[in-house]
């Protein structure tokens, strides 16, 4: 078991975390990235990444994980191979932190940064054909499905944001939802009926995704209408699955303000949370946005913000409890 010490401790390492480490590290706050069970995030299990600034042709989201990854370590972060299993906010900074691994985290400040995973469905075919026609993210892939016909699975605010956004690349986008009414605020379920290029099915469930991850991915979708139980099939090129996200706050349950789907709140337009030096960055702060480049962002956001508050506590740097740095 080791103790590590550092100014500046930032757990997790998608986009959001490796950006505050390369901030962090340039302001010589000798960050610590604690990298967590998927190291680089979410744009590892994706393929073609279109829409990061910088990159002219198509970038893999795993080789661009790796690209932030080596620029963080190049300038001096240092990278622990180990997940957050419990964290203590009370009486800080410093905060601490302890990994799987047994090891103890200590940091002057606190950057949170452990994103969001998206709900799926969990029935036969989704994994296996995702990324070959199924997708959890209109945004990031919707454009591979110009001109074809797409499905979008749920019936909230995201699941009609994502048919709503769709129709600028597709003219036959349906909407499937498990009940005859909408979740969703009505200011875009009218937005949803007043498209021609949305057609809304109703009462049905999706059994299973059909088609060979090999030749060719989804080709069409299995159905059950929840009321009468009959099947049906539904050819598609693109499906996404709406269902909502799922931010990795667990480790923060009531130590920090959350909101009502377990989002971590922030002062608007900082990353700043209720405990001073503990900043939240990228997915797990933010319900709305959900891309590598805000979450890259508000990562650099909260490295800046992590360096301000350390100039202004310098003053009682002294009065602060002292750590031994043991390892
Ligand atoms: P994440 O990338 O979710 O990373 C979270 C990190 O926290 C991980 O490293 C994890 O290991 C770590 N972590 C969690 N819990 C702990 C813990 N207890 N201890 C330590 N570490 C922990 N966006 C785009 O802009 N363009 C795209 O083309 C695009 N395509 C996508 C395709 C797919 C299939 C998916 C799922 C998402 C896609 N996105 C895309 C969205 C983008 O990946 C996310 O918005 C972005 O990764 C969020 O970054 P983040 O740093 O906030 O969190
Ligand atoms: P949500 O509001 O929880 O809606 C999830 C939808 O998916 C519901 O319609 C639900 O059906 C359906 N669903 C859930 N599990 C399912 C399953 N297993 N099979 C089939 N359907 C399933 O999630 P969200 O739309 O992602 O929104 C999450 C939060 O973010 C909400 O508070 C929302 O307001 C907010 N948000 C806001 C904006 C915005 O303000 N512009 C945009 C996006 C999200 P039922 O309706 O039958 O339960």
């Amino acid at each position: 078991m080791a103790t590590h010490r550092t100014k500046m401790l930032i757990i997790g390492s998608g986009p959001a975390g490796y950006s505050a480490a390369i901030y962090g590290a340039r302001a010589m706050l000798e960050p610590i990235v604690v990298q967590g069970l998927q190291p680089g995030g979410q744009l590892t299990i994706t393929t073609d990444v279109e829409n990061y600034p910088g990159f002219r042709d198509v970038v893999q989201g795993p080789w661009l994980m790796e690209e932030m990854k080596a620029q963080a370590e190049h300038v001096g972060t240092r990278m622990m191979w180990d997940t957050i299993v419990s964290v203590d906010l009370d009486g800080g900074p410093p905060y601490r932190a302890v990994g799987d691994s047994g090891d103890e985290y200590i940091g002057d400040t606190l950057v949170i940064a452990t994103g969001a995973s998206a709900k799926w469905l969990g029935v036969p075919g989704e994994q296996e054909l995702g990324g070959k026609g199924v997708s959890a993210c209109a945004t990031c892939d919707g454009f591979f499905y110009r001109g074809k016909k797409v499905a979008v699975i749920g019936g909230g605010n995201t699941a009609v944001e994502e048919a709503l956004y769709l129709t600028n690349h597709s003219h036959d986008v349906t909407l499937i939802h498990r009940r005859d009414e909408l979740r969703a605020e009505r200011i875009l379920q009218e937005r949803l009926f007043a498209s021609e290029k949305i057609t809304p099915m109703w009462n049905k469930t999706v059994e299973s995704f059909e088609g060979d991850p090999l030749a060719g991915g989804l080709t069409h979708l299995v159905l059950r209408d929840t009321e009468t139980g009959k099947r049906s099939e539904l050819k598609v090129d693109g499906a996404f699955v709406a269902i909502g996200h799922a931010p990795a706050t667990e480790l923060f349950q009531g130590k920090l303000e959350m909101d009502d789907s377990g989002y971590l709140v922030v002062e608007p337009g900082t990353p700043k949370t209720e405990l001073p030096g503990v900043f939240a960055c990228g997915d797990v702060m933010d319900h709305t946005y959900r891309q590598a480049v805000t979450a890259a962002g508000t990562g650099c956001m909260a490295a800046l913000d992590a360096e301000r508050f350390l100039a202004t506590m310098d003053f009682a740097r002294e009065e602060m409890p002292q750590v031994e740095a043991a390892e």
